[in-house]
């Protein structure tokens, strides 16, 4: 293997590390703890496990954590209006909606519903369009961790190839437009996209967000390349035992690690980093709800 290992790990809690630095200036300086609140509707067993990570790791930063957790067969008005009250509670800073919501819902209108201001997932349409044209937004808190692990690693991206293979809404799309925002010359790749491996083998970044595992080889690399793997797929795993199974990225991390120049790893990559980034969105959006210069280093 000649990759080096970006550790998301130990890079999410550095940047916890700052956020709770900050979280304690706010308090001592202005009396002020940043809110977080997490609505999940449901009891889909994978966003209860998330909701709990989120709900622990944000008291540990100092911050305050509210969930609310509702019945799957909450009516769309009964959560607008729970959203309604968030947004006009001083002590919530920051509103995290988990998805996917139960089909009866529908996730534009609750997403539309939430402040722009609290939104620190950034999936609301005024900051989509704010991060599209280059001003000031919520950046959608996993591309938000890739950005933070390439600057980290490459330093100015300015001048880079980069190709992001996935175009959805709360990966693809918010990474090419970070990309872009740091100078780079960004191809977005996707289902349809022809020669995938010719795509791939010019770029100096891959960013992976699709959802197959293991999908990108070696050999579609360009040597040195820096490859951030986004994915999360839960595979067979019969080596560990019969019924066990293991989490792997979209990329083939074995061929890659070979070629790249650097490699994020799964797990430990680019998740912890997700919610590290939340959090320093929810204390951003605090400083800029109380007119407070915003912590440097933890916004695009
Ligand atoms: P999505 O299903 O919304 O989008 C997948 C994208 O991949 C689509 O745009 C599609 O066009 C593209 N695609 C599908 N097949 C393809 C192919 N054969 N070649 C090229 N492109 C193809 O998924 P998403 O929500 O963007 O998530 C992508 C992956 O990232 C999933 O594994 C998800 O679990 C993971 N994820 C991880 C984190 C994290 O914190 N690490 C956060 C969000 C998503």
């Amino acid at each position: 293997m000649s990759a080096s290992i970006l550790d998301g790990k130990a890079f999410a809690a550095t940047i916890r590390g700052k956020v709770a630095t900050h979280v304690a200036g706010l308090k001592a300086d202005h009396g002020l703890t940043p809110g977080l609140a997490v609505v999940l509707v449901g009891e889909d067993p994978a966003s209860q496990v998330y909701v709990r990570s989120k709900g622990k790791l944000t008291t540990e930063v100092g911050m305050k954590s509210v969930t609310h957790a509702l019945q799957a067969d909450t009516s769309q008005a009964d959560l607008l209006a729970l959203i309604d009250d968030l947004n006009g509670d001083e002590t919530i800073h920051g509103i995290l909606v988990q998805l996917p919501l139960p089909a009866h819902l529908n996730e534009d209108l609750v997403i539309t519903a939430i402040d722009p201001a609290k939104d620190v997932d950034g999936f609301h349409i005024s900051n989509v369009g704010l991060l599209a044209t280059g001003q000031k937004s919520m950046v959608p808190c996993t591309p938000l961790g890739c950005l933070m692990l390439l600057r980290d690693h490459l330093g100015a991206l300015s001048g880079l190839d980069a190709v992001v293979i996935g175009r959805s809404n709360i990966v693809g799309k918010p990474m090419a437009q970070l990309l872009l925002g740091d100078s780079c010359t960004v191809t977005i790749a996707h289902s349809r996209t022809r020669d995938l491996a010719q795509v791939v083998a010019r770029a100096d970044i891959v960013v992976a967000a699709v959802g197959r595992p293991e999908m990108v080889p070696g050999d579609w690399i360009k040597p040195g390349a820096t490859v951030i793997d986004v994915g999360i797929n839960r595979i067979d795993a019969p080596e560990k035992g019969t019924g066990k199974t293991r989490l792997v990225g979209d990329v083939d991390f074995a061929s890659v690690a070979g070629v790249a120049g650097a490699i994020t790893p799964v797990p430990g990559g680019v998740g912890p980093m997700t919610i590290a980034c939340l959090l320093a969105n929810t204390v951003t959006a605090c400083c800029r709800a109380n007119g407070l210069a915003e912590p440097k280093g933890l916004t695009a």
